[in-house]
């Protein structure tokens, strides 16, 4: 179906682009596209004035702090993400996640803002958000605000952010030594995904952090955290630790997988995140 008639606008500056939202019911931010126009032209939601926000130079950086952690633009594509030296130096597991989403078309579009945002249980990375505790930096018509990773995704396919505040970049902690696994089982889309970040030393597992995606909302695992630290870095303590990974979490069905598969594949992916983890670490 072709795109209903919409108005569009493309501002010099990001408070140009917040006074449009602010200004104009029915106003969103267009950055890549690739979730959005395809909504729309299902007519699955419309809009009134599509406020592009693709090329503002406040979005569109990825800049390394000496305390090694990075900040994102929102506006920077995944192609942008997968080329950046700095990227790869600080966060290279989540470099080569961007360069293996989708395809060359929706990655040479597509935002890591927009991704976020959008929070399709499908989308690969406010599961490694909320894993890497990633800050969200927001600016809207009452000024700038931040938001934990954690508070930022409130539900199926929607945020914390009000209509009129666009998300402008979010920082990731360094990785201190830390390594990132990052493991999904693909059908159709994506049916289960774990992102985990762990420390270990000696042979054991100091600290992990595991998040699961492919659900409304992207989750942190405790239980399985308290259980992996101080456990050895071994694949039958790990599987112990991480078996309970799918309790509690509610699943969606869809025409890729039921709710039954993604909880019972959730240990799975977990269990494959952490080892991923804990090899980066004996690889250096
Ligand atoms: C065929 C196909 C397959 C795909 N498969 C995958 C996949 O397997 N994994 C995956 O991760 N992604 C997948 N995607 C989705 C793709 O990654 C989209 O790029 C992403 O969901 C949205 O990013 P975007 O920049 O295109 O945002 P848009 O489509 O422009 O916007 C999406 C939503 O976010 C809002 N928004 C965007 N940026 C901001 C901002 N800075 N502040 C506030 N609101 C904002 C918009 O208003 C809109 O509501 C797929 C897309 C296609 C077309």
């Amino acid at each position: 179906m072709l795109l209903a008639a919409v108005d569009y606008y493309r501002p010099d500056t990001l408070a140009e682009a917040v006074e449009a939202l602010d200004s104009t019911e029915g106003a969103r931010p267009l950055a890549g596209g690739q979730s959005l126009i395809s909504i729309l032209k299902l007519r699955a939601a419309s809009v009134d004035l599509l406020v592009d926000i693709s090329r503002l130079e406040d979005l569109r950086a990825i800049a390394v702090a000496d305390d090694g952690s990075v900040r994102i633009g929102a506006g920077v594509t995944y192609d942008e993400m997968a080329m950046s030296p700095d990227l790869h130096r600080s966060h290279p597991r989540l470099s080569q996640v961007a360069a293996h989403t989708v395809d060359a078309q929706v990655r040479n579009r597509g935002t890591f803002g927009g991704n976020l945002c959008h929070n399709d249980p499908i989308n690969n990375f406010p599961p490694v958000a909320v894993a890497l505790e990633a800050t969200m930096h927001v600016t809207g018509k009452d000024g700038d605000r931040d938001i934990a990773a954690a508070d930022f995704f409130t539900g199926y396919f929607t945020n914390a952010l009000s209509s009129d505040e666009i998300l402008t970049g979010v920082t990731l902690p360094a990785l201190n030594g830390r390594h990132m696994g990052y493991q999904e089982i693909e059908i159709g889309e994506a049916a289960a995904r774990a992102v985990a970040v762990v420390a270990t030393s000696n042979g054991n597992i100091e600290s992990a952090s595991v998040a699961l995606g492919c659900l409304p909302i992207p989750v942190r695992r405790p239980q399985v955290e308290e259980a992996l630290a101080g456990t050895p870095a071994t694949a039958d303590a790990v599987a112990e630790a991480t078996a309970a990974a799918g309790e509690g979490i509610e699943p969606l069905s869809d025409a890729d997988a039921s709710a039954d598969y993604r909880q019972a594949m959730a240990s799975v992916v977990a269990k494959r995140a952490v080892m991923e983890a804990i090899e980066g670490g004996q690889n250096g």
